[in-house]
């Protein structure tokens, strides 16, 4: 499916052929060692793994001992959340976001089982965090504030640091899910000055199942699995060294390029919201176009499914998404769009398009000479309702 206009980056991405052939050594006879292991062969990945972390901790402004390599980077949240409040005996009171990914919201419902408090912040119309609204949520007991840098369906950058300045002031941690936002905007541990962190390499052309846990020098985590005490005892079992070394070459990569990235796709990203907003009708933004990730554009159409128009606009061979990867099947509104007050209508016609550092202008050019057409059709056709999407579903798979 090489010719495919591929519009959703914030999903996934492709691993960089330089990544792979960065981890390609690490699966061959002699560089495939246990990095536990006495002998020449262990110790060659132990060396491995640990200029990974150093390479790693650079593109993040980290030292290497506040790295820890994770399973994913939803594993990461959830040990930042679980680590922080297993060492208070799950007590205490979280403050967190309506809009964060469920790698943390559904952690915060499993603390709310175990006994500690929680207060999810609300978000304005344009989908960001209020500062003095989590100032208000904060309590004596409050233990951490975990709020995302970049929201992954809209785009929209949240106000982590002056979170943490105020978060500070009070004794409280900061964890903040940088999953979307490494490589699109510049994240610098020290500068953004967050207490834990959570990444993962597949956002920015490293191989999925990897991620990575910052936690800031004596800042500890509970461990939330057991084993023979890996990666800080945090993630116990041999390391996957290759994944690791792959990971680490995409932050070096991404970090390095991160300000001609930015360039690159707010330009094709703005000629494309500028081309729809010309020719479509009844086309409405969503997010904040000011606190934006450069690669983001997410938008509905009056009277037109999110659906319908992925579907559609599959079969012409464009792949974008209809709020996040990882709720696509569920065809109520994202969460996102809820806390935000956007109408139910609104929230279920939502088209999110995410670029990336390889896409370009003529595939933009040609997403802008489809899309106007589709959105016609659909109205034409007067919403099709669920007996359309089955046959367009058919009708997809047969042609791929
Ligand atoms: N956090 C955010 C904001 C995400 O967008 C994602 C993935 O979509 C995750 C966490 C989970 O990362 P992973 O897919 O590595 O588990």
């Amino acid at each position: 499916m090489t010719d495919m206009i591929y519009l959703d980056n914030n999903a996934t991405t492709p691993v960089h052929p330089a990544v792979l052939e960065a981890m390609l050594p690490l699966w061959r006879a002699g560089g495939h060692g246990n990095p536990s292991s006495a002998h020449g062969v262990g110790r060659a990945a132990r060396k491995a793994l640990a200029e990974a972390r150093e390479t790693a901790a650079r593109a993040l402004g980290a030292r290497p001992d506040e790295i820890a390599f994770a399973p994913n980077g939803t594993c990461a949240d959830n040990v930042a959340l679980l680590g922080t409040f297993a060492l208070r005996g799950w007590r205490g009171h979280l403050v967190t976001a309506a809009i964060e990914h469920p790698a943390v919201l559904r952690v915060a419902e499993e603390l709310e089982r175990r006994g500690v408090a929680v207060t999810r912040v609300g978000v304005d119309a344009s989908g960001v965090v209020d500062v003095a609204a989590v100032r208000a949520a904060l309590r004596p007991d409050t233990a951490l504030v975990s709020l995302m840098l970049a929201n992954n369906e809209v785009g929209t950058l949240q106000p982590v640091r002056a979170v943490v300045e105020l978060a500070r002031a009070r004794g409280v941690l900061v964890h903040s899910d940088v999953v979307q936002a490494f490589g699109k905007v510049r994240v610098d541990a020290e500068d953004l000055g967050v207490d834990i962190l959570a990444l993962s390499a597949h956002k920015f052309h490293g191989p999925k199942g990897v991620g990575l846990l910052y936690a800031r020098s004596g800042r500890k985590l509970g461990p939330q699995a057991w084993g023979a005490g890996q990666e800080h005892g945090l993630f116990p079992g041999t390391e996957n060294v290759a994944y690791a070394v792959g990971m680490a070459e995409a932050m070096r990569r991404a970090s390095a390029e991160v300000a001609a990235y930015g360039v690159h796709t707010r330009a094709l990203r703005d000629r494309l919201w500028d081309g729809l907003a010309a020719r479509v009708s009844g086309i409405h933004r969503n997010g904040d176009p000011a606190r934006m990730l450069p690669n983001t554009l997410n938008f509905s159409c009056d009277g037109v499914e999110g659906d319908q128009l992925m579907m559609n606009l599959d079969l012409e061979g464009v792949a974008v998404s209809t709020g996040s990867a990882c709720h696509s099947g569920a065809i109520e509104p994202s969460h996102v769009l809820t806390a935000m007050g956007c109408s139910p209508e609104r929230g279920r016609g939502a088209l999110r398009v995410s670029l990336a550092g390889e896409t370009r202008p003529e595939e933009i050019e040609r997403v802008l000479a489809l899309l106007p057409a589709v959105v016609e059709r659909l109205r034409a056709l007067g919403g099709g309702g669920a007996g359309g999407q089955a046959d367009l579903l058919r009708e997809v798979h047969q042609k791929r």
